[in-house]
This record gives structure tokens, sequence and C-alpha cells, in this order.
């Protein structure tokens, strides 16, 4: 076999793949079809080191990011990375909204989030003068990253260990042979083949046809692209606030509701929202008439915000597993032996927190490998 393992995608999470296992692997090859890493959803997302508290326990989800997130914070350390613990608030603005931040502090607590804690208004106010809030829950472990810097830095750890990158690249064909498998690449419309042991599909939004490609697994996959846009806000608003300010998640809504994040420029964002796009195609543009509704979701706790604070900022998109009205799902990150496909892994649906949990996915992968 030419590749002992190749990984298709160098977003945040087939980075972090590849750093973890250029530690006991030679012959690793990082399959991506941009010119650069990190060139999609790994650079289109609130850069937010979460703490893990909404997922449902024991879901991978809680599991990875709770992981992930103490293991972020120290490679940032190790690595120089820019990051800040800036901590965040759940803000209940009602009576009905506080008996929720119980029941969000709950399973904040069963999920390993030892950190939180319930505040009185006066306390929240004390952390953050300028909102608006009837109690509380903060989370100090929340956080904030570069996540330029971390690709960036996972790349380079991985070049150094012997991991070759190759851009451009976009993989057209998979095909089960004796031993691994044999991976068609297109590069500027010339289309060569190389053998590989191992396949790990870390391609994101398009993980879904990258698995189709490789033939029937026990289920077909099948991702939804939800589209997330952001407004910024300026006029020195931003400056308002020093921590993430999130409201009380709705039940029936998809998302966590408009919320306040701030970059490590102290740039505010409010979004994103969670819109369901049918097309399934990609689509980035962001629509201006939403603005009204975005202020008017995070006045109810940023009272100091006016029309003309915001402007339309940048947008996203997650591949989710679920249709509109369809419970959450968890990310699906598995070995396909049982399908017929020895050695190759499938990652599906992995929206946030994947850049939380993309350091504990590595570990994951390289555990996968080992049994
Ligand atoms: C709006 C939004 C906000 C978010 N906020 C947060 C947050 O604050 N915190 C958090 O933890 N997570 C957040 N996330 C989730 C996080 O951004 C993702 O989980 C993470 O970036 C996924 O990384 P990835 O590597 O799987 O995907 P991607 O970054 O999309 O990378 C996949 C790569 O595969 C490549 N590829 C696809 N097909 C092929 C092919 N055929 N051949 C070769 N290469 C291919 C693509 O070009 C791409 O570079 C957010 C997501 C969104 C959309």
């Amino acid at each position: 076999m030419e590749a002992k393992v190749t990984i298709i995608g160098a977003g945040v999470i087939g980075l972090a793949i590849a750093e973890e296992l250029s530690k006991k692997f030679n012959k690793i090859f990082v399959v991506e079809k941009n010119k650069k890493f990190g060139q999609e959803t790994s650079s289109r997302n609130s850069e937010v080191i979460h703490s893990g508290i909404y997922y449902p326990t024991n879901s991978l989800k809680a599991k990875l990011c709770v992981e992930g997130n103490k293991m972020l914070y120290d490679f940032c350390i190790k690595h120089g990375i820019p990051h800040s613990r800036c901590g965040k608030l759940v803000v209940a603005t009602n009576l009905k909204e506080e008996k929720i931040l119980n029941k969000i502090l709950n399973q904040a607590i069963r999920n390993g989030v030892k950190d939180g804690q319930l505040i009185s208004r006066e306390k929240a106010l004390e952390l953050e003068p300028e909102i608006f809030c009837t109690k509380a829950l903060h989370f100090p472990s929340t956080g904030i990253i570069d996540s330029h810097g971390l690709m960036k830095r996972l790349e380079a750890n991985a070049t150094i260990n012997g991991v070759s990158f190759a851009y451009n690249s976009e993989v057209v064909k998979i095909e089960r042979i004796e031993g691994g498998y044999a991976i068609t690449v297109k590069e500027n419309n010339i289309q060569f083949i190389f053998t590989t042991e191992y396949v790990i599909n870390a391609s994101g939004l398009n993980a879904d046809q990258i698995a189709k490609t490789a033939g029937a697994f026990q289920k077909a996959y099948k991702i939804h692209y939800w589209k997330g846009d952001y407004f910024a806000v300026g006029n020195g608003k931003n400056k308002k606030i020093n921590r993430l300010i999130y409201p009380v998640p709705q039940t029936n809504v998809v998302g966590l509701g408009i919320h306040a994040t701030l970059d490590l420029n102290h740039g505010m964002k409010l979004g994103p929202d969670s819109t369901y796009l049918q097309s399934n195609t990609i689509d980035y543009s962001i629509d201006k008439k939403k603005q009204t509704a975005f202020l008017l979701a995070a006045q109810k706790y940023l009272p100091f915000l006016e029309f003309e604070d915001l402007h339309p900022d940048q947008a996203g998109v997650r591949p989710k597993l679920q249709l509109p009205g369809e419970p959450v799902r968890d990310f699906i990150i598995t070995k396909e032996t049982a399908s017929g496909h020895p050695n190759f892994i499938n990652l599906i649906g992995l929206e946030s927190p994947g850049l939380t949990s993309c350091l504990a996915i590595g570990h994951m992968i390289s555990k996968l490998l080992d049994n």
C-alpha cells in the first residue's frame, strides 16, 4: 500500500486526526479539495470552546466536548495559540426561563461540567453590568479560540511528523481492494489512483457523499444542510460585554437561540440562527431582512442594542443528520467493519461542538485504529 492512512478533508477534524495519528504512524496522506486547510465549516463558526452543557448524557457530543474542552486549552497553552477562557452566561429574562436554568445546570453536571453556577441577577450584573436578566448560569470554562491558529499548528505538527498534504485534490472514487482501498483523486482535471490501508472520511458537508462513493454501508447516511447567519455589532457596543451571553434555549428551536459571542479582538457577533436549506446546496449569503429579528432576539438580554449597531457578517453551514421537526442527532463516528469496509472510518454529522471536540476526536480515532 502506498499510504498507511488516508484522511479525506483538511478541516479542523481531519487536521486533528492527522496530528494525533502522526505520533504513531508513517505514510499518512491528507487529501483536500481546496487549495488550503480550513476553507469550509472550520472557518465559518463562532470559535467557541464549548463546555458541553446541553448535549444528552453519554452522547458522543457530550463526551467529546467535555474532554475536548480541556484538551484544547492545554494544547493552546502548550503551543501558544491565542485563546481566552472568558466564560459564558446563560441568562433568564423571566420566571419561566429561570426554571429551565436548573434543568440546564443538572444536564451540565450529568455531562461532567463541574464549574457551572446558578447566580442571582445582582451577581450577574456585577459580572456584566450592561445586560438584562433575572437570573443566570455562569460557566467559566467556556472560551474562545483563534481557530485558524489552531489549524495552522495542527497542520505544522503533522507535517513535522511526516504527514503529506495534497491540496487541490478531490477524492472522486473509493474502491475496496485486497488489504485496503484504491482512492481516485482529481487534481487540476488529471485523475490518479493510489492505495491505502485505512480511510478516514472527515469530509464535513460531503461526508455522506464520500461514504456513498465507497459503497454500501449498513445504513445510507444523509446529511442535511442547516445555515447559520451572523450579524456583527459595531458602534462601540461590542465593548459592552466581556463574556459570551446566551439566552435560555427554546425547546422547539434547533440551535441555541440568537446569542452574543466575542472574538479575540473583542468584536461581537450575534448568531448563528438556524435555517434548513432544502436545496442542500451551500449558501453563504446573509439575508439582510433578518436584521430586525436578530435585534429583537438580542435586545431581550442586551437592551443597549439599536438597529444601526448591527451589520451582516458571516454565515456557516452545519452538516446535520436531522430534518426539521426530527430529534437532534448525535455525531456518527464509526468503524465500518460490519458493513464490509474494514479499516474505513466515517465521521458524519460533525456539526457543533466539532471544533471544541477536535482533539478528543483525534484520540478516539487513534483508539479505533488500535482495535
Ligand atoms: C455556524 C456554525 C457555528 C459553529 N460554532 C461552533 C463553535 O463555536 N464551537 C464548536 O466547537 N463548533 C462549532 N461549529 C462546528 C464546527 O465548526 C464543525 O464541527 C467543524 O468545523 C467541522 O470540521 P470538519 O473538519 O468536519 O469540516 P470542514 O471544516 O467542513 O472540513 C471538511 C473538509 O473536507 C473537504 N472535502 C470535502 N469533500 C472532499 C473531497 N471529495 N475530496 C477532498 N476533500 C474534501 C472540504 O473541502 C473541507 O475542507 C459551528 C458550525 C457552524 C456551521
